[in-house]
């Protein structure tokens, strides 16, 4: 069979041409980046041969091999782990099959030196080999087969894949250096770089070179040494090698349990969203070993899901080395390591938002909107979530605890007052708030979709009930009014105000669920509320714009008395023909309520032919 020639995926070819024409200063990543790859490969291949020990092939010492080559210009990357098939070749080398690299693809700006900090901040993988090397020649034996492939390219549009000649399996990877890579070819530089970069790797970094062969790296596994042994910069550049990503851990936490169970945890939280948080499979990606043996790294009973932002290792030592993925379903061990999981991770968070506020309210900010999944998905931590939880406040600027909240509660206040909505922006000025701000009363502004969720389950925090102020009997009478608090202007008498809701509500009809007058309106002249028992305005919208409900609920209208357009219409009401002459005023009073809420006018048509009505007389 001959040699076929491939195109690139147009995203790979993009990469190519800035990581090739790119003046990056820390070319030598593209070690980092390969030795992470044959470690990798070496991982899989462990686990495989687990459930098929013929893979194996008497061939059980995993390392990576170095070999520079000054004469023929090139450095050799090799490794005997799992090693790709030809199709393999073709889709991991040819497009961008890592969701992290293909962000990165999608956030090149064509600047190049925007551009260059980015690849610092994501790794570009394989193709940072193309840094160095003006063509890069992958020989590849995947584990239990007899042909080996050769890929090659230049970096330019295309690849070209055919037969090769390998004796054991695995993958070779041989960079071409470019003129002025020289530095490469030392052996005292790559020691360095490796020294520096893939200490952690936990088999051996072996360089072959004159003649003789050096183990590199400490090739024992990080997290199995003692704290006190390990850098800073140590445990960054294997959070780097765990994580995909490239910011600085947030959090680093490494302990060991010994006694009834015996497990190693070294687990991480970024300091920023790593790319994929929010896709609805909701991972958990931690790595699970057994004695320091690679399991696997998809493993959703360690963590739950609202703590998926966990990077890092998990080595237990009492599953069976055998293990198989169906028995880590269901596994005692693994249930009770995930409660340690969960309580040391909590307890850490508690020991950080009482040190360093500012600190944890960038870990909140980042991850809070996951975290508070977990109110709902697991009664059990509740508590602590609902402490750890911070919230925007619609009198004060800054992140909000339910414990300040409580403390900055007015005379006579029962309740914990909160409201939902898209954002943050447009709730502060939603009409709904106007009673609490006149009394100087709090009320948390929640803006992420979750939020709508656990308030259907949390009832109360230390005591005090927890409620929606978008909901009728949001009872503000008791609470002791503010000295700058507007004493109300003239009213309208109960006979007229009664009048007008009579009236109201004959031309409303169904589409109310009743007319009231408002107790927390104090600038704007109507707004909805949900009765007590129905579902909140908001929660309604979101299942509607996820096709999880059709229905509307009819809503009460608010109606503000102090307001000059509702005193107006009371007047008209006391005269004869009241319900013909308000009825254009009464339906676009709900529209406009409606509208202010983000919502449509329930006939956008019908809208408009009364609003021109009503301007046409007002002219
Ligand atoms: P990532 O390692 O994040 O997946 P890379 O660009 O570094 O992204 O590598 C792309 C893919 O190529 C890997 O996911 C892997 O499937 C394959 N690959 C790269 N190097 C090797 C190797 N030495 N052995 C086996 N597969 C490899
Ligand atoms: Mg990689």
């Amino acid at each position: 069979m001959t040699d076929q020639t491939m195109q690139f995926q147009s995203d790979v070819t993009r990469l190519l041409h800035i990581v090739t024409h790119a003046l990056y200063s820390q070319k030598e990543i593209f070690l980092r980046e390969l030795i992470s790859n044959a470690s990798d490969a070496c991982d899989k291949l462990r686990f495989a041969a687990q459930t098929e020990a013929d893979l194996w092939a008497g061939d059980t010492e995993l390392k990576v091999t170095l070999t520079p080559d000054k004469a023929a210009r090139t450095l050799t990357i090799a490794d005997n782990g799992i090693g790709m098939s030809r199709d393999e070749l073709v889709s991991n080398l040819g497009t961008i099959a890592r969701s992290g690299t293909g962000e990165f693809a999608a956030k090149l700006s064509g600047d190049a030196a925007k551009d260059m900090a980015l690849i610092g901040q994501f790794g570009v993988g394989f193709y940072s080999a193309f840094m160095v090397a003006s063509n890069v020649e992958v020989i590849s034996r995947k584990a239990g087969e007899t042909q080996a492939w050769r890929w090659t390219s230049d970096g330019s549009g295309q690849f070209t894949i055919g037969e090769a000649e390998k004796s054991g399996r695995g993958t070779a990877i041989v960079l071409h250096l470019r003129e002025g890579e020289d530095e490469f070819f030392e052996p005292a530089r790559l020691s360095h770089i490796v020294k520096t970069y893939s200490d952690h790797i936990a088999l051996p970094v072996v360089l072959e070179a004159e003649g003789k062969s050096e183990t590199l790296n400490s090739a024992s596994a990080l997290w199995a040494r003692q704290k006190s042994e390990i850098t800073k910069d140590q445990y960054q550049n294997f959070y780097h090698h765990v994580s995909h990503a490239f910011d600085d851990p947030w959090l680093t936490l490494h302990t060991r349990a010994e006694g009834k169970l015996d497990y190693t945890l070294l687990l991480f939280i970024p300091s920023s969203r790593p790319h994929d948080l929010f896709d609805p499979a909701r991972k958990a990606m931690l790595r699970l070993y057994v004695r320091r043996v690679f399991i696997t790294d998809r493993c959703d009973e360690l963590v739950p899901a609202w703590l998926r932002f966990l990077r890092g290792v998990v080595d237990s030592a009492d599953l069976p080395l055998n293990v198989s993925r169906e028995m880590l379903q269901h596994n005692p061990v693994l249930a009770r390591i995930k409660q340690a999981i969960i309580r040391r991770v909590l307890g850490e968070l508690e020991k950080k938002a009482g040190k360093d506020a500012e600190a944890y309210n960038a870990f909140w900010e980042s991850f809070g909107a996951v975290l508070k999944e977990g109110l709902y998905e697991d009664p059990e931590h509740r508590e602590v979530i609902l402490k750890l939880a911070r919230f925007r406040s619609s009198q004060r600027d800054g992140w909000v605890s339910l414990d300040d909240y409580i403390a900055a509660m007015k005379d006579g206040q029962s309740a914990i007052y909160v409201i939902n909505g898209d954002q943050l922006e447009q709730l502060k000025r939603s009409p709904q708030l106007e009673g609490f701000r006149a009394k100087g009363v709090e009320v948390l502004l929640l803006t992420d979709p979750v939020d709508d969720f656990w308030l259907s389950v949390v009832r109360d925090y230390a005591g005090k009930p927890v409620k929606s102020a978008s909901r009728a009997g949001a009872d503000l009478d008791a609470i002791a009014a503010s000295a700058d608090e507007k004493a109300p202007e003239d009213k309208p008498s109960e006979a007229a105000i009664g009048t007008l809701i009579a009236a109201l509500k004959q031309i409303l009809g169904e589409a109310v669920k009743d007319v009231r007058e408002s107790k927390r309106l104090t600038d704007s002249a109507v707004c909805l509320s949900a009765a007590e028992g129905d579902i909140d305005l908001h929660l309604e919208r979101l299942l509607r714009q996820h096709q999880k409900l059709d229905a509307v609920s009819a809503r009460i209208l608010e109606i503000n008395t102090t307001h000059p357009l509702i005193r107006a219409l009371a007047a008209r009401a006391q005269q004869p023909g009241a319900v013909d002459a308000l009825a254009d005023a009464a339906q676009l009073l709900l529209d406009q309520a409606r509208l202010v809420e983000g919502e449509a006018p329930a006939d956008p048509l019908l809208f408009a032919q009364r609003l021109a009505r009503l301007m046409e007389k007002a002219l």
